[in-house]
Formats: C-alpha cells, structure tokens, sequence
C-alpha cells in the first residue's frame, strides 16, 4: 500500500529576523551560486538568478525574508506550457531545465515575482529557491534554516508548522498580526510568514486573495496580445533552445535519492 507523502512547509516568524543575512549567504553557498550577477538597481529587491532569498525592509519596518512560497496551487506551474515548472508530491515546486523553451511565462504569472532569468547567460534558465530538495532528500534541513541564529526559520510538516504558528499567535498575541501569511491565500503555500508587520509588499498587487492563481492566471495572460499570438510561435521556433540546454544542463541533472524528510527539532 503506498504512503501518500508528507507535504512540507517552512515558518518565517518575521518578528524575530535581525536582517543579518545569513540565510541569503548560506543559500547562496548551499546551492554555489557564486556572487550576485545584478546589483540593487537593477534588482531592488535583491533576487537574482544567483541570489534565491533575499532581506528587504518592510515599510512599515522590520526585517522580511523573500523567497518562493512553494504555493499548493502555484500559477508558474499552471502557465507552464511544457511542464518544466512542477510541484513534487512533497509540495516543493521545482523547475526541470531540460523541458523549458524559455518562454519565461512562469516569471510573468508569479504573484510574488520570485523566478528569475540568467539574463547574461547563452543558454538561460530560470532560477529559484527550490527549498533545498536535494538535502531534504538526504534527510537535512534546508541550508536557510541550519544557519539562522535567531530561529527566525523553521522547517517540517505543513500542518504542524500551522499548529506552531497558531501557538505563537495565541501565547504573544500582542505581538503578532492575527493572520498566517501563506495559509489559505492563493489556494495556500508551503512557505507562510507570521509577522508584526503586514507583509501585503510582497506581492506585485498587494497580498493575493485567497482564490488559486490558476484559476486567475490564464484569464489574465489571454488578455497580453503579445503573448496570446507569442504561444505558438514558441513552441515551434525555440524548440532548438531545449536541445542546447539538455546538453547545457546534462551534468546538472544528477538524480535524487529517496529518503524521508524529517522535521526541524
Ligand atoms: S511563489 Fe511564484 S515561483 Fe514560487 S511556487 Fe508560487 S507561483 Fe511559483
Ligand atoms: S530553502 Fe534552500 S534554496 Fe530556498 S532559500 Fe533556503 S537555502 Fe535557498
Ligand atoms: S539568518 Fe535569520 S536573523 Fe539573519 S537575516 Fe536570515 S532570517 Fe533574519
């Protein structure tokens, strides 16, 4: 009889982040991502394709870590035409670069503006956090959690990272907004944030609502003319891009080993 797996989730309790950046170097390490490629001008926010987290200053003060959110219903998935963006059963959405034509659709339907593209490369691909999926295989804990000093992060089951949340809220509750961020909105994501400050900033129009993105995303790219009369003309003419980047991506590809996912203590 098969197991249906745990679905994972990582908690941002926003309240205790001191900004030191930690995360973002032992991210960029944990995944060799060398140094950034874009500066803070041309990336205010500070992602990249070789930056996957980032620190920015809330408005309202405060300290906020952005990264993917590993969404259960995530729209980058949905718009995919080749299904090179796919969500694991785990619940970690990953990116598989020997399907993507580059059409960079997922980027545009992200609510969050997460993907990013190697710009500068000759065969590009599109870059995110991909929680660590290789060590979580291995049965570690995601590179950001391990070194945060503050125990800003915490890693495990989704519904026991909701349960801890719920704890946090009622046991400081002055401290806190009364909401989870990541629970139901957009259909609901592995990754969710409590917070003393409205964390609203992260999304490109404010925080989403709590109707899945799919269902939203298609409705709004059919409106771009440039991509509605772009789609077949991509699938035919940059077919030739898949093949450099199999060859391109062919020692990237190293398969993963299946062991079970623990929680952080
Ligand atoms: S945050 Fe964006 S990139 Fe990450 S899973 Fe959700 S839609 Fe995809
Ligand atoms: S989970 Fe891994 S890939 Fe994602 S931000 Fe943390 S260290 Fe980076
Ligand atoms: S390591 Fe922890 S305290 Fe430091 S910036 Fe990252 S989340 Fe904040």
């Amino acid at each position: 009889m098969s197991r249906t797996p745990k679905q994972v989730g990582l908690l941002v309790d926003v309240t205790r982040c001191t900004g030191c950046n930690r995360c973002v170097e032992a991210c960029a390490e944990a995944n060799r991502l060398g140094q950034p490629d874009v500066t803070l001008q041309q990336s205010p926010d500070g992602l990249s394709a070789r930056r996957w987290a980032s620190i920015v200053e809330s408005p309202a003060g405060g300290f906020v870590r952005k990264f993917c959110r590993h969404c259960l219903e995530p729209a980058c998935v949905s718009v995919c035409p080749v299904g090179a963006m796919y969500r694991t059963p785990e619940g970690v959405v990953l990116y598989d670069s020997r399907k993507c034509m580059g059409c960079r659709y997922c980027m545009m339907a992200c609510p969050f503006g997460i993907p990013r593209y190697e710009w500068e490369s000759s065969a590009p691909l599109v870059r995110k956090c991909t929680l660590c999926y290789d060590r979580l295989k291995d049965g570690g804990l995601p590179a950001c959690v391990e070194a945060c000093p503050e125990g800003v992060l915490a890693f495990g089951e989704r519904s026991e990272l909701l349960a801890l949340a719920r704890r946090r809220l009622q046991e400081a509750a002055p401290l806190y907004l009364p909401k989870i961020y990541g629970e139901h909105e957009i259909g609901g994501a592995a990754v969710m944030y409590i917070s003393h400050v409205p964390l609203d900033f992260l999304g490109y129009h404010g925080e989403p609502g709590e109707e899945p993105m799919p269902e939203l995303t298609w409705d709004w790219l059919a409106k771009v003319p440039a991509v509605a009369l772009g789609v077949a003309g991509l699938m035919t003419g940059l077919l030739w891009i898949i093949g450099r980047r199999i060859q391109a991506e062919a020692s990237r590809q190293a398969r993963l080993p299946a062991r079970p996912i623990e929680e952080q203590k």
